[in-house]
């Protein structure tokens, strides 16, 4: 197992790192667990003031956590800089009122006396995790756990090893306990054998169908508490009644946003008849605006794609798209750039038989339909085996809400981007995933929520 960062906008190997042996991981398996122990006995507010620590240190260090972010994975430097800030708003937010939302949740029941469920640590937790917003990821489930908590390992993706030592980095500064997050470069059967050890209660992964599935028989064979947020092919449903400026606007910057590696952009554009002509237009005109280059450099709008392998990937979707008689509205053309980029590229004329119909196109590209009805709209939206998140424009809230309100997805925006914010949970439903991280619902995804009666 290789975990190496190649930069993808010089193509240059920038750093390999060494794999983690067996001792390490017998190391902070056991470390993580006496932390498990110790925390037990001190109270969940005790670690609010680290958590504090390590959003101050976040945010005292964004510029060059962002330069290893953007070096790791080719994503804007600008991009970056919002990520590091967005993680450290999650560590603050779960330092401010995770306490309080642990409290016991009392529950009345007639005959028993007192029931309360009280939140409380189960232990030590593998978290895999994967490149695309290489700081935030691991946020997500490290602010809450670390209230409640639950020690944890780290599994980052190969291709961002230079942002997972850095937040470990971070963490350590910051004079959190050894054991309280401890990255190591494992491969995958490594990962296994944690997961399969009695001192690990849970794994929480972020990242492809494909890796979701064996890690999730893995936790289901040793019974292992898990939680699976996985791909996404999200509908940006435009109404019939929406104002097709705004559409556009919304439309162009979720698609474009990272590259379009992001698992809750739009990729699956449903536009009423009467817009649609003119949504092709204007999505056309937005795209031919973007401007290739180095993601460092400010002037730079469409940043290169993560990996030679990803660009590979996706350049072979268009393809077969083609072939099964999709349509090419713009893009699909070659870069002269030695990175790892894709132009920006509108498919149309994706029809049911199409081999990329039910496929997450994981990069910039925006796949657009037409419909002649709402119902239409919301059959076509739901006609995906995944169900991550979704998209609703229209100038009449309720209308939208109404239509929300029926798609098959973990979360939907009405006249807005999909925005993640550490109050808010996250997560999908069929072959996105289940669980959810943050908010209420993530905070004790791991906790033992135990039942006490007093008579
Ligand atoms: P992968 O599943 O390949 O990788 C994600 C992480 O899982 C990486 O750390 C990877 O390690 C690890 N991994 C994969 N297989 C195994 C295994 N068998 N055992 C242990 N670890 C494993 O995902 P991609 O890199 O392809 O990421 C893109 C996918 O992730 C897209 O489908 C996207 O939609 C989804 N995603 C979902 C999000 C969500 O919140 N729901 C957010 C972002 C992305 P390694 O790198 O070493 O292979």
């Amino acid at each position: 197992m290789a975990y190496q960062t190649i930069n993808p906008y010089t193509n240059k190997l920038v750093k390999t790192y060494p794999d983690a042996t067996t001792e390490e991981v017998e190391t902070a398996i056991s470390t993580g667990n006496a932390l498990y122990n110790k925390w037990r006995a001190e109270s969940v507010n005790s670690r609010a003031a680290t958590l504090h620590k390590i959003a101050d240190l976040l945010r005292e260090n964004e510029d060059e956590l962002a330069r290893i972010a953007t070096t790791d994975m080719g994503k804007l430097y600008a991009e970056s800089k919002d990520e590091v800030e967005l993680s450290a708003s999650i560590a603050d937010y779960y330092a401010d009122h995770g306490s309080e939302m642990l409290k016991p949740t009392p529950i009345s029941s007639r005959n028993t006396g007192d029931a309360e469920i009280f939140h409380q640590s189960t232990g030590v937790l593998m978290l895999v995790e994967p490149w695309n917003f290489p700081y935030y990821q691991i946020m997500r489930v490290f602010a809450p756990n670390f209230m409640v908590g639950n020690p944890m390992l780290l599994k980052h993706a190969s291709n961002t090893p230079g942002s997972a030592a850095a937040f470990e980095k971070i963490v350590r500064d910051a004079g959190a306990p050894d054991g309280s997050l401890t990255n190591l470069f494992v491969s995958y059967d490594q990962v296994a054998s944690i997961i399969a050890d009695s001192r690990v209660q849970g794994v929480a992964l972020t990242g492809s169908k494909r890796g979701g599935q064996s890690v999730a028989e893995i936790a289901g064979k040793n019974l292992k508490k898990n939680s699976m947020e996985l791909g996404g092919s999200d509908a940006f449903i435009v109404l019939s009644d929406a104002d097709i400026d705004t559409a556009v606007d919304l439309a162009w910057r979720v698609r474009i946003y990272n590259a379009g590696q992001v698992c809750t952009s739009a990729k699956r554009f449903i536009v009423a008849d009467n817009l649609y002509d003119e949504f092709l237009k204007k999505l056309k005109a937005n795209f031919e605006k973007l401007v290739p280059g180095d993601p460092m450099d400010p002037k730079t709008t469409i940043a290169p794609m993560n990996s030679k392998r990803a660009k590979e990937k996706l350049q072979g979707q268009i393809d077969k798209a083609v072939t099964g008689g999709a349509k090419i509205y713009y893009g699909n053309e070659p870069i002269d750039l030695p990175g790892q980029f894709l132009q920006p590229t509108i498919l149309t004329d994706i029809d049911k038989d199409n081999p990329e119909f039910y496929d997450e196109m994981f990069g910039p590209v925006a796949q657009v339909f037409k419909v002649s009805s709402d119902e239409e709209a919301i059959e076509l939206a739901n006609d995906s085996e995944l169900g991550l998140g979704g998209i609703v424009v229209s100038e009449d809230v309720q209308h939208g809400k109404h239509i929300a309100e029926q798609i098959e997805t973990g979360m939907v925006f009405v006249n807005s981007f999909l925005v993640s914010l550490p109050e808010l949970p996250f997560g999908g439903v069929k072959g996105s995933g289940y669980g959810r991280e943050m908010s209420q619902l993530g905070l004790t995804a791991f906790t033992n929520d135990k039942l006490i009666v007093t008579a």
